[in-house]
């Protein structure tokens, strides 16, 4: 279990995170933003603390946030879920992801996930019991090969658990990619689990969800969370639809993992949800301009970038620079330069960390003056 997680015994996030606040260094490791979600969230939240929206909420969340999950999936793709029946709400999207996993997959299954993969994958498909099998994603755009996709499908195979936009690569993967992945689950009787936390945060394309593609309906658990979209990654509020039947599983789960979740935070997203459509685009284009800014200083400081499609994300290349050790570069890079990163091979099996040895993955959800000065850092590494 401990390698599932690169061999650490604490998440890189919080390793990457302790060792910036030590150092004092800027923070373009794990990702969160600087700047607060909407006010208007916020306000809601105080209101309904004041109002007494205090004790546990339903197990399965409260019915104005299913509801306003049901709208927003309607809204958005065309999608219908009976909020009654097919959402529930969960502590973040990780409690969905782990709730999930628990749920279809046991000793003997194998999951099947992308590599370099989301690092609560590698931890919670180790606690099932499943065996974990990978496809590799490989610069520079970090699109599956087909033919490795469909040789890594077995008749164990009992999830495909999916990531798109993809943490950590900042890939999109277009409809034809997540076809194929349906037509296989399809063919294996596999079961889908998407984790679509960064649907609205793509650059320039759109976001398909898997459930809106022939076939998958019936077989797809879909997760996403009010981290990313809102930019209040510490209320914890996700949420996950699907057919009934699979998701009274998952909530079976879910009631003995938490219960349920923070009960002012899921009435204050229930509005959050319902803000208009150009709260959602302002989001995307203020972060691709933040990519832009952050991706043009990594150039000038001499990495290879990989320009993401989505997420808050970039990933470069290290070699430029004489450095072909990403891991260690992150550990040192702190002290070195006053900048923190994510080594992309903790998110990898062994195999696939030799691969991705010297990628390295910042944050750009920060301010511009930030970002400006964490390039100017990273330029003095040369
Ligand atoms: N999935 C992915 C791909 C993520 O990047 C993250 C967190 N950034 C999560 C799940 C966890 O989301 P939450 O904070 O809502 O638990
Ligand atoms: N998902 C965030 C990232 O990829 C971090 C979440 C966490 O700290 N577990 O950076």
């Amino acid at each position: 279990l401990l390698a599932a997680d690169g061999g650490l015994g604490v998440t890189i996030f919080e390793e990457m995170t302790t060792l910036a606040v030590r150092t004092g260094a800027i923070n373009l490791g794990q990702g969160f933003p600087d700047e607060d979600g909407p006010v208007e969230i916020r306000e809601a939240a105080r209101a309904a603390i004041a109002s007494g929206a205090n004790q546990y909420a339903p197990g399965k969340g409260l019915p104005e946030l299913r509801e306003a999950v049901a709208a927003h999936q309607e809204r958005f793709y065309g999608l219908a879920p009976d909020p009654a029946t097919e959402v529930i709400i969960t502590t973040g999207a990780t409690e969905g992801i782990a709730a999930a996993l628990l749920a279809f997959a046991g000793p003997g299954d194998e999951v099947l996930t992308f590599e370099p993969f989301y690092d609560s994958y590698g931890a919670v498909i180790g606690l099932s019991g499943a065996t974990h099998t990978t496809v590799p994603l490989a610069a520079p755009d970090f699109m599956p090969d087909v033919a490795a996709l469909e040789a890594a499908f077995s008749v164990r195979t009992k999830v495909v658990l999916l990531n798109n936009p993809h943490n950590p690569t900042g890939a999109v993967f277009p409809p034809a990619v997540l076809q194929r992945v349906v037509d296989l689950a399809g063919r294996h009787g596999s079961i889908i689990i998407t984790d679509e936390v960064y649907e609205h945060l793509t650059f320039g394309v759109g976001h398909t969800p898997v459930a809106t593609l022939p076939g998958a309906a019936g077989r797809t658990i879909t997760i996403s969370s009010a981290g990313k979209t809102f930019s209040l990654t510490g209320w914890k509020i996700g949420w996950l639809s699907g057919p009934e039947e699979l998701v009274a599983a998952v909530r079976t789960v879910k009631q003995f993992l938490t219960y349920s979740s923070g009960t002012p935070f899921q009435a204050a997203i229930a509005k959050g949800l319902a803000l208009p459509d150009d709260f959602y685009t302002g989001i995307a284009s203020a972060l691709e301009q933040k990519r832009d800014i952050l991706s043009a200083g990594l150039r000038a400081a001499g990495f290879d970038v990989f320009t993401p499609q989505g997420t808050y994300f970039v990933n470069v290349g290290t070699a430029p620079l004489g450095i072909t050790d990403a891991l260690d570069l992150a550990r040192r890079l702190p002290e070195l330069v006053g900048v923190a990163a994510i080594p992309v091979p903790v998110f990898c099996h062994p195999e696939g960390a030799e691969r991705t040895r010297s990628l390295l993955r910042f944050a750009f959800c920060k301010k511009t003056n930030v970002l400006e000065e964490a390039a100017a850092r990273l330029a003095t590494l040369r």
